[in-house]
């Protein structure tokens, strides 16, 4: 389904999840926490173009033989956004729709959202565990934002709700975001860490934040 077809207010917040959302990235955690020594390798073969976005986490994530409840408990240390429920109402409240965009999974995703109540439309890549086997995400290759080297295109929701004539701000903190913030302007341009160097890189102005909280302060005070 096209991401105009799930929206209904004026404006829509389009934001990444891990690191944007969560203090901490399920990838990182992932490595750090449940992988042997050596799985950094995955993201570096990324990082020089040995292996795509998407390449690289599929394989971190397949790499975990730690079990379903143990990847569970862990999906806490990514610390999501604590507000989250109630800045969501405000956003609504003032007329912004939330819709999530990720070049991780929705395997854990959908499940922190779901502890905290919220709701919104998230696109990712569908994914599911099996013990023994870890992590197994697919691409969406059945969605209108397919892409090979991330899963999903997230300049391609921006662009959507662009030319559906929609006020679009983005929050990111990766390299996969740049396309995206790149599409709507430096005031409703919300990165941190990759994204910004990407921004800073090539001359674009955007808006710092650390936690996701202060993206919404933002809108919520300027729009
Ligand atoms: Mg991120």
């Amino acid at each position: 389904m096209r991401v105009t077809q799930m929206v209904h207010r004026p404006k829509v917040l389009v934001s990444d999840f891990d690191g944007t959302m969560t203090a901490v990235d399920f990838y990182r955690l992932t490595i750090d926490r449940l992988l042997p020594a050596g799985a950094e390798t995955h993201w570096t073969d990324y990082r020089t173009g040995k292996k795509t976005h998407f390449q690289a986490l599929a394989a971190i994530y397949t790499g975990i033989r730690a079990s379903e409840a143990t990847v569970l408990e862990m999906l806490q240390e990514m610390h999501l956004e604590p507000r989250l429920s109630e800045l969501l109402q405000q956003l609504n409240a003032a007329n912004w729709d939330l819709v999530i965009v990720s070049a991780g999974c929705g395997w854990y995703i959908d499940r922190l959202l779901s502890q905290v109540g919220v709701s919104v439309p998230v696109f990712t890549n569908p994914g599911r565990f099996v013990e023994g086997l870890g992590l197994l995400m697919r691409e969406p290759i059945e969605s209108p934002y397919h892409h090979p080297e991330t899963g999903i295109d997230k300049a391609a929701v921006v662009r959507d709700l662009v030319e559906a004539g929609k006020t679009v701000a983005f929050a990111g903190d990766g390299y996969p975001d740049t396309p995206a913030a790149r599409l709507v302007p430096p005031s409703l341009r919300f990165a941190k860490d990759a994204l910004a160097e990407s921004l800073q890189a090539s001359g674009e102005g955007w808006i710092a934040f650390s936690r996701w909280a202060e993206v919404v302060e933002h809108l919520l005070k300027n729009t």
